[in-house]
């Protein structure tokens, strides 16, 4: 019988510390090929971490919309919401 993969299952692994520390630059796109590279597959093997990483993806979001909210008019907030609501629309013919 073969013994599953192990995934790791310690939150205090160092390899978890490791990749959650650098999950927001992964998210800004600042790691190597290399270490984006091995750190999705950490994630892979990880739902510990990966759940970090969408939370970590959310939050990021929230912010910057408040950031935007805050900083630009209105009316300019509006505009780029309705062109992202229009992005994600699948197109239909015409
Ligand atoms: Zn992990």
């Amino acid at each position: 019988m073969k013994s599953a993969k192990q995934h790791c299952r310690h939150a205090a692994s160092p390899d978890c510390r490791k990749v959650r520390d650098e999950v927001f630059h992964l998210l800004d796109g600042r790691l190597t090929a290399a270490r984006r590279r091995a750190i999705q597959g950490h994630l892979e093997a990880c739902p510990a971490c990966f759940s970090r990483l969408e939370f970590a993806r959310i939050m990021r979001q929230v912010v910057r919309q408040r950031v935007l909210a805050e900083q630009c008019p209105a009316s300019l907030v509006k505009r780029i919401r309705v062109m992202i609501a229009r992005d994600c629309r699948p197109v239909r013919g015409r």
